[in-house]
């Protein structure tokens, strides 16, 4: 059927990928891709030989209309990125802002996403949770960063490059805490898998004696019930909690 597919594929095991994913990419007019090149080992590794289109960053906007034309006339278009879900942390979202605005038909198919992985194994409460993308660069916006969620009560989930990692759990610990419980969701599904557990103040010793290795998830236990209100009053008595996003 005509659409615009949102396709997950693995964050490192084959074996994530799904049947509906699979068969969704072999019936495909064409299939968007963030790298053609990874993209077309994967296909070939399922035997599969829908032609490929490069679709990143830094030609999204450029290739939207020519996009929206094909989907207009009827065709099956799969997006998909290196690692798992588009759209989360990876090119997509606006185009399927753009083709939900005209009213074309988008397909989501679920599978594997680093966030859901990480928070299911980590042991933090998942029963409310706020994804918060990569942690920022740049010290001085890493520690506003954290500091806008000091009071947020859900378990925190950030992306985190190897390269910031030691700086970006430093931070964590003096902004949010040194005893908030975390984890490190390192490496999932891949064969050096581990998920570390303690303080953030013990992650950060932790890394920085062995050195941060691979692709990391960073969980962090949101702050005790009621610190939202709490901060609420003390700033004066809006309604509490009401700037939040969960
Ligand atoms: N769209 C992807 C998803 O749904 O998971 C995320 C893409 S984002 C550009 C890449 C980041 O996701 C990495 O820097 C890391 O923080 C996280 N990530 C991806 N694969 C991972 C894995 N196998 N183990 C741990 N973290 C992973």
């Amino acid at each position: 059927a005509p659409g615009l597919y949102v396709v997950s594929t693995p964050i490192g095991n084959l074996e994530d990928i799904t049947l509906r994913a699979l068969r969704v990419l072999r019936s495909a007019t064409l299939v968007l891709a963030e790298d053609t090149r990874h993209t077309r080992q994967l296909l070939t590794h399922f035997g599969i030989s829908t032609p490929l289109h490069s679709f990143h960053q830094h030609n999204e906007r450029q290739k939207e209309g020519l996009v929206l034309r094909q989907l207009r006339q009827g065709a099956a278009i799969a997006l998909v990125s290196d690692a798992g879900t588009p759209a989360i942390n990876d090119p997509g979202a606006d185009l399927v802002a753009a083709a939900a605005a005209e009213g074309l038909p988008v397909i989501p198919v679920p599978g594997a996403s680093a966030v859901l992985a990480g928070l299911v194994a980590s042991g933090l409460p998942t029963r409310q949770f706020l994804y918060c993308g990569f942690t920022a660069p740049k010290a001085s916006a890493r520690q506003k960063q954290f500091a806008a969620l000091a009071t947020q009560e859900a378990t925190l989930v950030f992306y985190v490059s190897p390269h910031s990692l030691l700086a970006a759990l430093g931070d964590a610990a003096a902004v949010l805490g040194p005893g908030r419980r975390c984890c490190l969701a390192r490496e999932l599904t891949k064969r050096h898998e581990e998920l570390w557990r303690g303080t953030l103040q013990e992650a950060a010793q932790e890394f920085t004696e062995r050195g941060p290795r691979g692709e990391f998830v960073l969980l962090v236990e949101g702050a005790p019930a009621g610190s939202a209100a709490a901060a609420g009053a003390a700033a004066g008595g809006g309604e509490a909690g009401e700037a939040e996003i969960v």
